[in-house]
């Protein structure tokens, strides 16, 4: 079994991108610069900004942290969001989900402008995505398709399950396996909580993407000898042994599984710096008007 070095792999993309906002620096061109709307104080929506911005700090970009109280109105939000829309100085904008439930999540993700849509939510980034024109494409299977690569882990003609059809991940997952590209060309299935027989499907993946968010719920009898395991679960469960009193629980009961895997990541330190060093990578993109 092999280990699938998130974080590694993320600190040598990181590196990469320092390099390039160098050049882009000496060639007359300004930093790249995010900004990052938060809203409300929910512990786990604080840490990922808190990577984000930190992440932003590391490769030499600027950022721009905009906070909101839970009780913030749709139009105040919407507004804001105009008003980073117009900035030119801004080249990309995130909306860290989940916001409060009396703002719909649909009208603000439209209402960012796709140029600036970093997290590759907006449906005309996913139009363009599923097109295969050039897009924002989301984060987190963006990050999982760089790391397959990156590890030369062979994805066509193969079988992938994917299990979880969010638009965030399970979705945008499956549809970019299955693409012609390099990194897809594989048969894709895709599993969710009405799926039945579930275990009889994950058995036949030569690669298993786990993204339901319920922690150890993939098992070793649920996979063949050799399969290739992405975990991309991360669910705080409480925990009496860390500090902060929780601890993070990925979606593979990693221990059992590992033993039967070709190829695991873990969690954490697998999918989630991915995620990470993919949203700067858009930046990127969106401050050199590549997309
Ligand atoms: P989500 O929106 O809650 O979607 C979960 C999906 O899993 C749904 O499609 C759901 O099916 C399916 N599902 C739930 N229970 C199932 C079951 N028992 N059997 C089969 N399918 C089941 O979650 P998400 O946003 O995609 O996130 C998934 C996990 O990834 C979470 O733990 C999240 O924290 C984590 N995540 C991690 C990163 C990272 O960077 N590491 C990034 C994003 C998300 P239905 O559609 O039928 O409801």
């Amino acid at each position: 079994m092999k280990l699938i070095d998130g974080k590694k792999i993320s600190s040598e993309i990181k590196e990469e991108i320092a390099q390039e906002v160098h050049e882009l620096l000496a060639k007359g061109g300004k930093k790249p610069h995010l900004a990052a709307i938060l809203v409300g104080n929910d512990g786990g929506s604080e840490t990922y900004v808190a990577h984000k911005v930190k992440a932003c700090e590391q490769v030499g970009f600027d950022s721009t942290l905009i906070r909101f109280p839970d009780s913030v109105s749709e139009h105040e939000l919407i507004e804001k969001i105009k008003e980073v829309n117009q900035n030119a100085d801004i080249d990309g904008l995130i909306v860290q989900l989940p916001i409060p439930e009396h703002i719909s999540e649909e009208k603000v993700i439209e209402c960012i402008d796709p140029k600036k849509d970093v997290d590759g939510f907006h449906p005309a980034n996913v139009g363009r995505m599923v097109a295969g024109m050039p897009a924002f494409v989301s984060a987190t299977p963006n990050g999982i398709l760089e790391l397959l690569s990156r590890y030369q882990i062979e994805t066509s003609g193969k079988h992938c399950v994917v299990i979880g059809r969010s638009n965030i991940v399970g979705r945008p997952m499956s549809i970019l396996l299955s693409q012609k590209r390099t990194t897809g060309n594989a048969t894709v299935t895709v599993c969710h909580s009405r799926t039945e027989n579930l275990k009889e499907i994950s058995k036949q993946a030569d690669i298993v993407i786990a993204a339901l968010g319920k922690p150890e719920f993939l098992t070793a009898d649920m996979v063949k000898e050799g399969a290739v395991i992405i975990d991309v679960g991360t669910t705080r469960v409480k925990s009496d042994k860390t500090k902060s009193g929780w601890k993070l629980k990925g979606d593979v009961k990693f221990d059992e599984v590992a033993e039967k895997a070709s190829y695991i990541t873990p969690v954490p330190g697998g999918v989630g710096p991915m995620t990470i060093v993919s949203l700067l990578k858009n930046t990127l993109l969106a401050a050199q008007k590549k997309v």
